[in-house]
């Protein structure tokens, strides 16, 4: 199989370790139902690739996620799975049913805009942060981990940029709640590199450190990569992708493309950076899963390796 050559850069983690959203974050924006049995076996195959941390799914309400309805019966497909599975929960009650089915890992999600909060959660930001608030605290009670997302961090389909204190004075309050890990999304995917970090150096400076963030960025305007390496010359070592480049954001529009965990893991085995991740395995799961879902992944990496031969 064609392998990027090795060359180490300076400046760079020896490790990063990747949050595979593919099963959560993209399948829920896939029309095409996708069986409880399926998203098994991709989980399964994903933790066969190397991946030790897949977000399994979400206990939001299955009237606005009907492809996530099944989380219950998917929980117990996976209970054998040798990986990290976090999942979504929106509130108490979503918190309660996955701890119940042994989460150990939760995640929930806020917004660093109002109109994002209110597009996504029907709430203020200062409203969700409230509801979420008691999530947090009955997690980690519970012992589960907890780790807020925080959507539109560079920009907002309908505010436009979005000012960087706003999204440091978010991320501390999620911080101070209690989260263990805050992803950083750039939802609508309009972030460049020194965009990246100045809002990484100004979340320092309000002493939320790089080893408490994540990045999740999306390739809308091609630029998810270079995004993802500003990030790692900084210090942050866990970054978001989805196997495939599989879902977007179903309430923002022009929010296509997660970063491809393959186009990822392409970039860091040619720097040298330690994943665990077989670029072979994890593309074969992806070709599988696009013959599911009917179309072709739109990871760049996929196409080329699976034109090749695979
Ligand atoms: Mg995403």
């Amino acid at each position: 199989m064609t392998l990027p050559m090795t060359i180490p850069a300076p400046g760079l983690p020896t490790r990063v370790r990747i949050h595979e959203v593919g099963p959560r974050d993209g399948l829920q924006n896939e029309k095409t139902l996708v069986p409880a049995a399926v998203k098994a076996e991709f989980i399964h195959r994903l933790a066969e690739a190397g991946l030790t941390t897949i977000e399994a799914t979400s206990f939001v309400h299955p009237k606005w996620v009907p492809q996530l309805a099944d989380a219950e019966e998917l929980m117990e497909l996976i209970d054998d799975v040798d990986a990290r599975l976090p999942v979504l929960v929106p509130n108490e009650r979503g918190l309660d049913r996955a701890l119940a089915l042994g989460a150990r890992e939760i995640a929930v999600f806020a917004s660093a805009t109002e109109s994002f909060a209110k597009a996504n959660l029907n709430r203020t930001v200062d409203g969700a942060l409230e509801m979420f608030e008691p999530v947090v605290t009955k997690a980690k009670d519970a012992g589960a981990a907890v780790r807020g997302y925080l959507s539109m961090c560079f920009g907002d389909p309908w505010e436009g940029p979005v000012p960087i204190s706003q999204t440091v004075s978010v991320s501390r309050r999620l911080m101070d709640m209690g989260c263990d890990e805050i992803s950083l999304g750039d939802t609508i995917g309009v972030a460049t590199p020194g965009h990246v970090r100045e809002v990484l150096d100004t979340l320092n400076e309000a002493g939320v450190a790089d080893d408490r963030l994540a990045v999740h960025f999306h390739d809308t305007y091609g630029q998810a990569l270079a995004n993802t390496l500003a990030a790692l010359e900084h210090g942050v070592t866990t970054v978001d992708a989805s196997a495939g480049g599989l879902g977007g954001c179903p309430y923002a529009k022009s929010a296509t493309g997660n970063l491809a965990t393959e186009d990822l893991v392409w970039m860091l085995d040619g720097l040298g950076i330690e994943t665990g991740v077989d670029i072979g395995r994890l593309t074969a799961t992806s070709v599988w899963m696009a013959r599911h879902l009917g179309r072709p992944s739109p990871s760049r990496t996929v196409r080329a390796l699976s034109q090749k031969e695979i």
